[in-house]
C-alpha cells in the first residue's frame, strides 16, 4: 500500500493464516465484532481438501445448516474382518459434505461479516508482530495459524508434531448407497477403513497412527483391500495426506493455533472438522473478550483425551484388537449402547 509516495505497512487487529473451516470461522466472527481480520490463503481456491467429509449432526449448532451436506444418513454399516453390522439410531446422526461447497459457504459467510480473505497468499515467513508475504510485511496485534497439519505457525513457534495420522483415499466416480466403516487388525491396525458417499463421487479410503505403521503400506493395503472387498476404483484419483493430533497448547501470548495446527483433530477418528471450527471460534472469542474462559477449547480436549486413551489402549494390545471390535459392534444391538457410543465418538 502506498500513501504519498512511500511505501505504508499494512496493519490489521488479525492476520490469519488459512481459510480451511478454522480460519474462515474465526475470521467471520472477528469481523463481526469490528475487528479488522485479513485472511491468508495460499491456494487460489478456497475449499478442496483431501478428507472424507464425514461430519457428525453436531455440526449444526455451529451454525452449519444439514441442507448444504450431501447426504444425511440415520445409519452405518461397520464390517469386522468376517461380520457386517448395520448401526442405527432415530434421526440423523452423520452426513457428507463436499469440501469446495463447505468451503464456499464458510467463506460468503466470513465475507459478508467483513473479513477480508486473499488467495494465492503463500506465508513463508513469520516474525513478531508482522508476517512476511511477497516481500511485504503485514502487520498485526494477533495472529491465528490456521494452517493445516504442515503449519508454519506452529513451525514459528517451534513445535513438535510427533503424533499423527496417516491416510490414503481413492475418489471414485460412482455414489454407493451406505456409508461404511472397516475395522481389522490385520489390515489397519488399530486404524480403520472407510467408504463415504457423496453426491455423484465416493471416498474410499483408510488411515492409521504413523507410529504404529508404515506409511509406504498406505497405498498397496488400500489398493488389495478394495480387491478383496470388490470395492471399483476405475477412474479413481488419489488422495494422501496427515492429520496432526499433537496437542501442545493453542494460546501463545498474541499468537494462536486452531484446527489441525494446533493438533485438535481426534487421533482415534481422525475427525477435525467441527474441532477446527469450534477452536477457531474460540480463539475469535479470546481475542475479542481476554476473560473469555473457552469452554469449547474444554470440550475439544475432554474428547481428545478420551479418544487417545482409548488408541493407547487398543495399540497395546493388538493381540486381542478384534475380540475387542467385535465386542463393541455387538453392543450396538441395543439403542442404549449406540446412543453412547454416539456421544463417545461424535
Ligand atoms: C484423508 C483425510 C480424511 C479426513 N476425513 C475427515 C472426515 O470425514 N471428517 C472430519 O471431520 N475430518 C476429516 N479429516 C480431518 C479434516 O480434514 C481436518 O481436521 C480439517 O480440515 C481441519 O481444518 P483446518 O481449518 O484446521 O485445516 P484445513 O482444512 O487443512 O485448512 C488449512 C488451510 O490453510 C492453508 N494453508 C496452509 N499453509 C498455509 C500457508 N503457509 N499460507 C497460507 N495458507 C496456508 C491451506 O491451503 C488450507 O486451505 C480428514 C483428514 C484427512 C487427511
Amino acid at each position: 500500500m502506498k500513501y504519498g509516495g512511500e511505501e505504508v505497512p499494512e496493519q490489521y487487529d488479525v492476520v490469519i493464516i488459512g481459510a480451511g473451516p478454522a480460519g474462515l470461522t474465526a475470521g467471520e466472527e472477528l469481523a463481526r465484532s469490528g475487528r479488522s481480520v485479513l485472511i491468508l490463503e495460499k491456494n487460489e481456491e478456497i475449499g478442496p481438501k483431501i478428507c472424507a467429509g464425514g461430519l457428525p449432526t453436531k455440526i449444526t449448532e455451529l451454525g452449519i445448516p444439514l441442507d448444504i451436506a450431501d447426504r444425511q444418513f440415520t445409519s452405518i454399516k461397520a464390517h469386522t474382518g468376517n461380520k457386517s453390522y448395520v448401526i442405527s439410531l432415530p434421526w440423523v446422526f452423520l452426513s457428507t459434505i463436499d469440501r469446495q461447497k463447505l468451503g464456499r459457504f464458510l467463506l460468503n459467510r466470513a465475507v459478508s461479516c467483513g473479513a477480508e480473505v486473499r488467495t494465492g497468499a503463500y506465508v513463508k515467513r513469520i516474525q513478531p508482530g508482522h508476517v512476511s508475504l511477497d516481500g511485504r510485511d503485514i502487520h498485526f496485534r494477533h495472529l491465528i495459524g490456521a494452517d493445516s497439519s504442515a503449519s508454519i505457525t506452529r513451525k514459528h513457534l517451534g513445535l513438535k508434531i510427533e503424533d499423527m495420522g496417516v491416510t490414503f483415499q481413492y475418489r471414485v466416480p460412482w455414489e454407493t448407497d451406505d456409508i461404511e466403516l472397516y475395522v481389522d487388525a490385520h489390515t489397519f491396525g488399530s486404524g480403520l477403513g472407510w467408504v463415504v458417499p457423496h453426491a455423484g463421487y465416493t471416498i474410499i479410503g483408510l488411515g492409521w497412527d504413523a507410529k504404529e505403521r508404515k506409511e509406504r503400506n498406505l497405498k498397496q493395503t488400500c489398493r488389495r483391500w478394495c480387491r478383496e472387498r470388490g470395492l471399483d476404483i476405475a477412474g479413481a484419483s488419489e488422495e494422501h495426506w496427515f492429520i496432526n493430533y499433537d496437542y501442545r497448547g493453542w494460546h501463545f501470548d498474541n499468537v494462536f493455533l486452531v484446527g489441525d495446527a494446533a493438533g485438535f483433530a481426534s487421533g482415534l477418528t481422525g475427525e477435525g472438522i467441527y474441532y477446527a471450527m469450534l477452536s477457531g471460534r474460540e480463539a475469535a472469542r479470546k481475542i475479542i473478550d481476554p476473560a473469555y474462559p473457552c469452554p469449547g477449547i474444554e470440550e475439544i480436549l475432554k474428547k481428545k483425551r478420551a479418544h487417545e486413551r482409548l488408541l493407547r489402549l487398543m495399540q497395546l494390545n493388538r493381540t486381542c484388537l478384534n475380540l475387542y471390535f467385535r465386542t463393541l459392534l455387538n453392543l450396538t444391538r441395543s439403542q442404549w449402547w449406540t446412543r453412547r457410543f454416539n456421544n463417545f465418538f461424535f
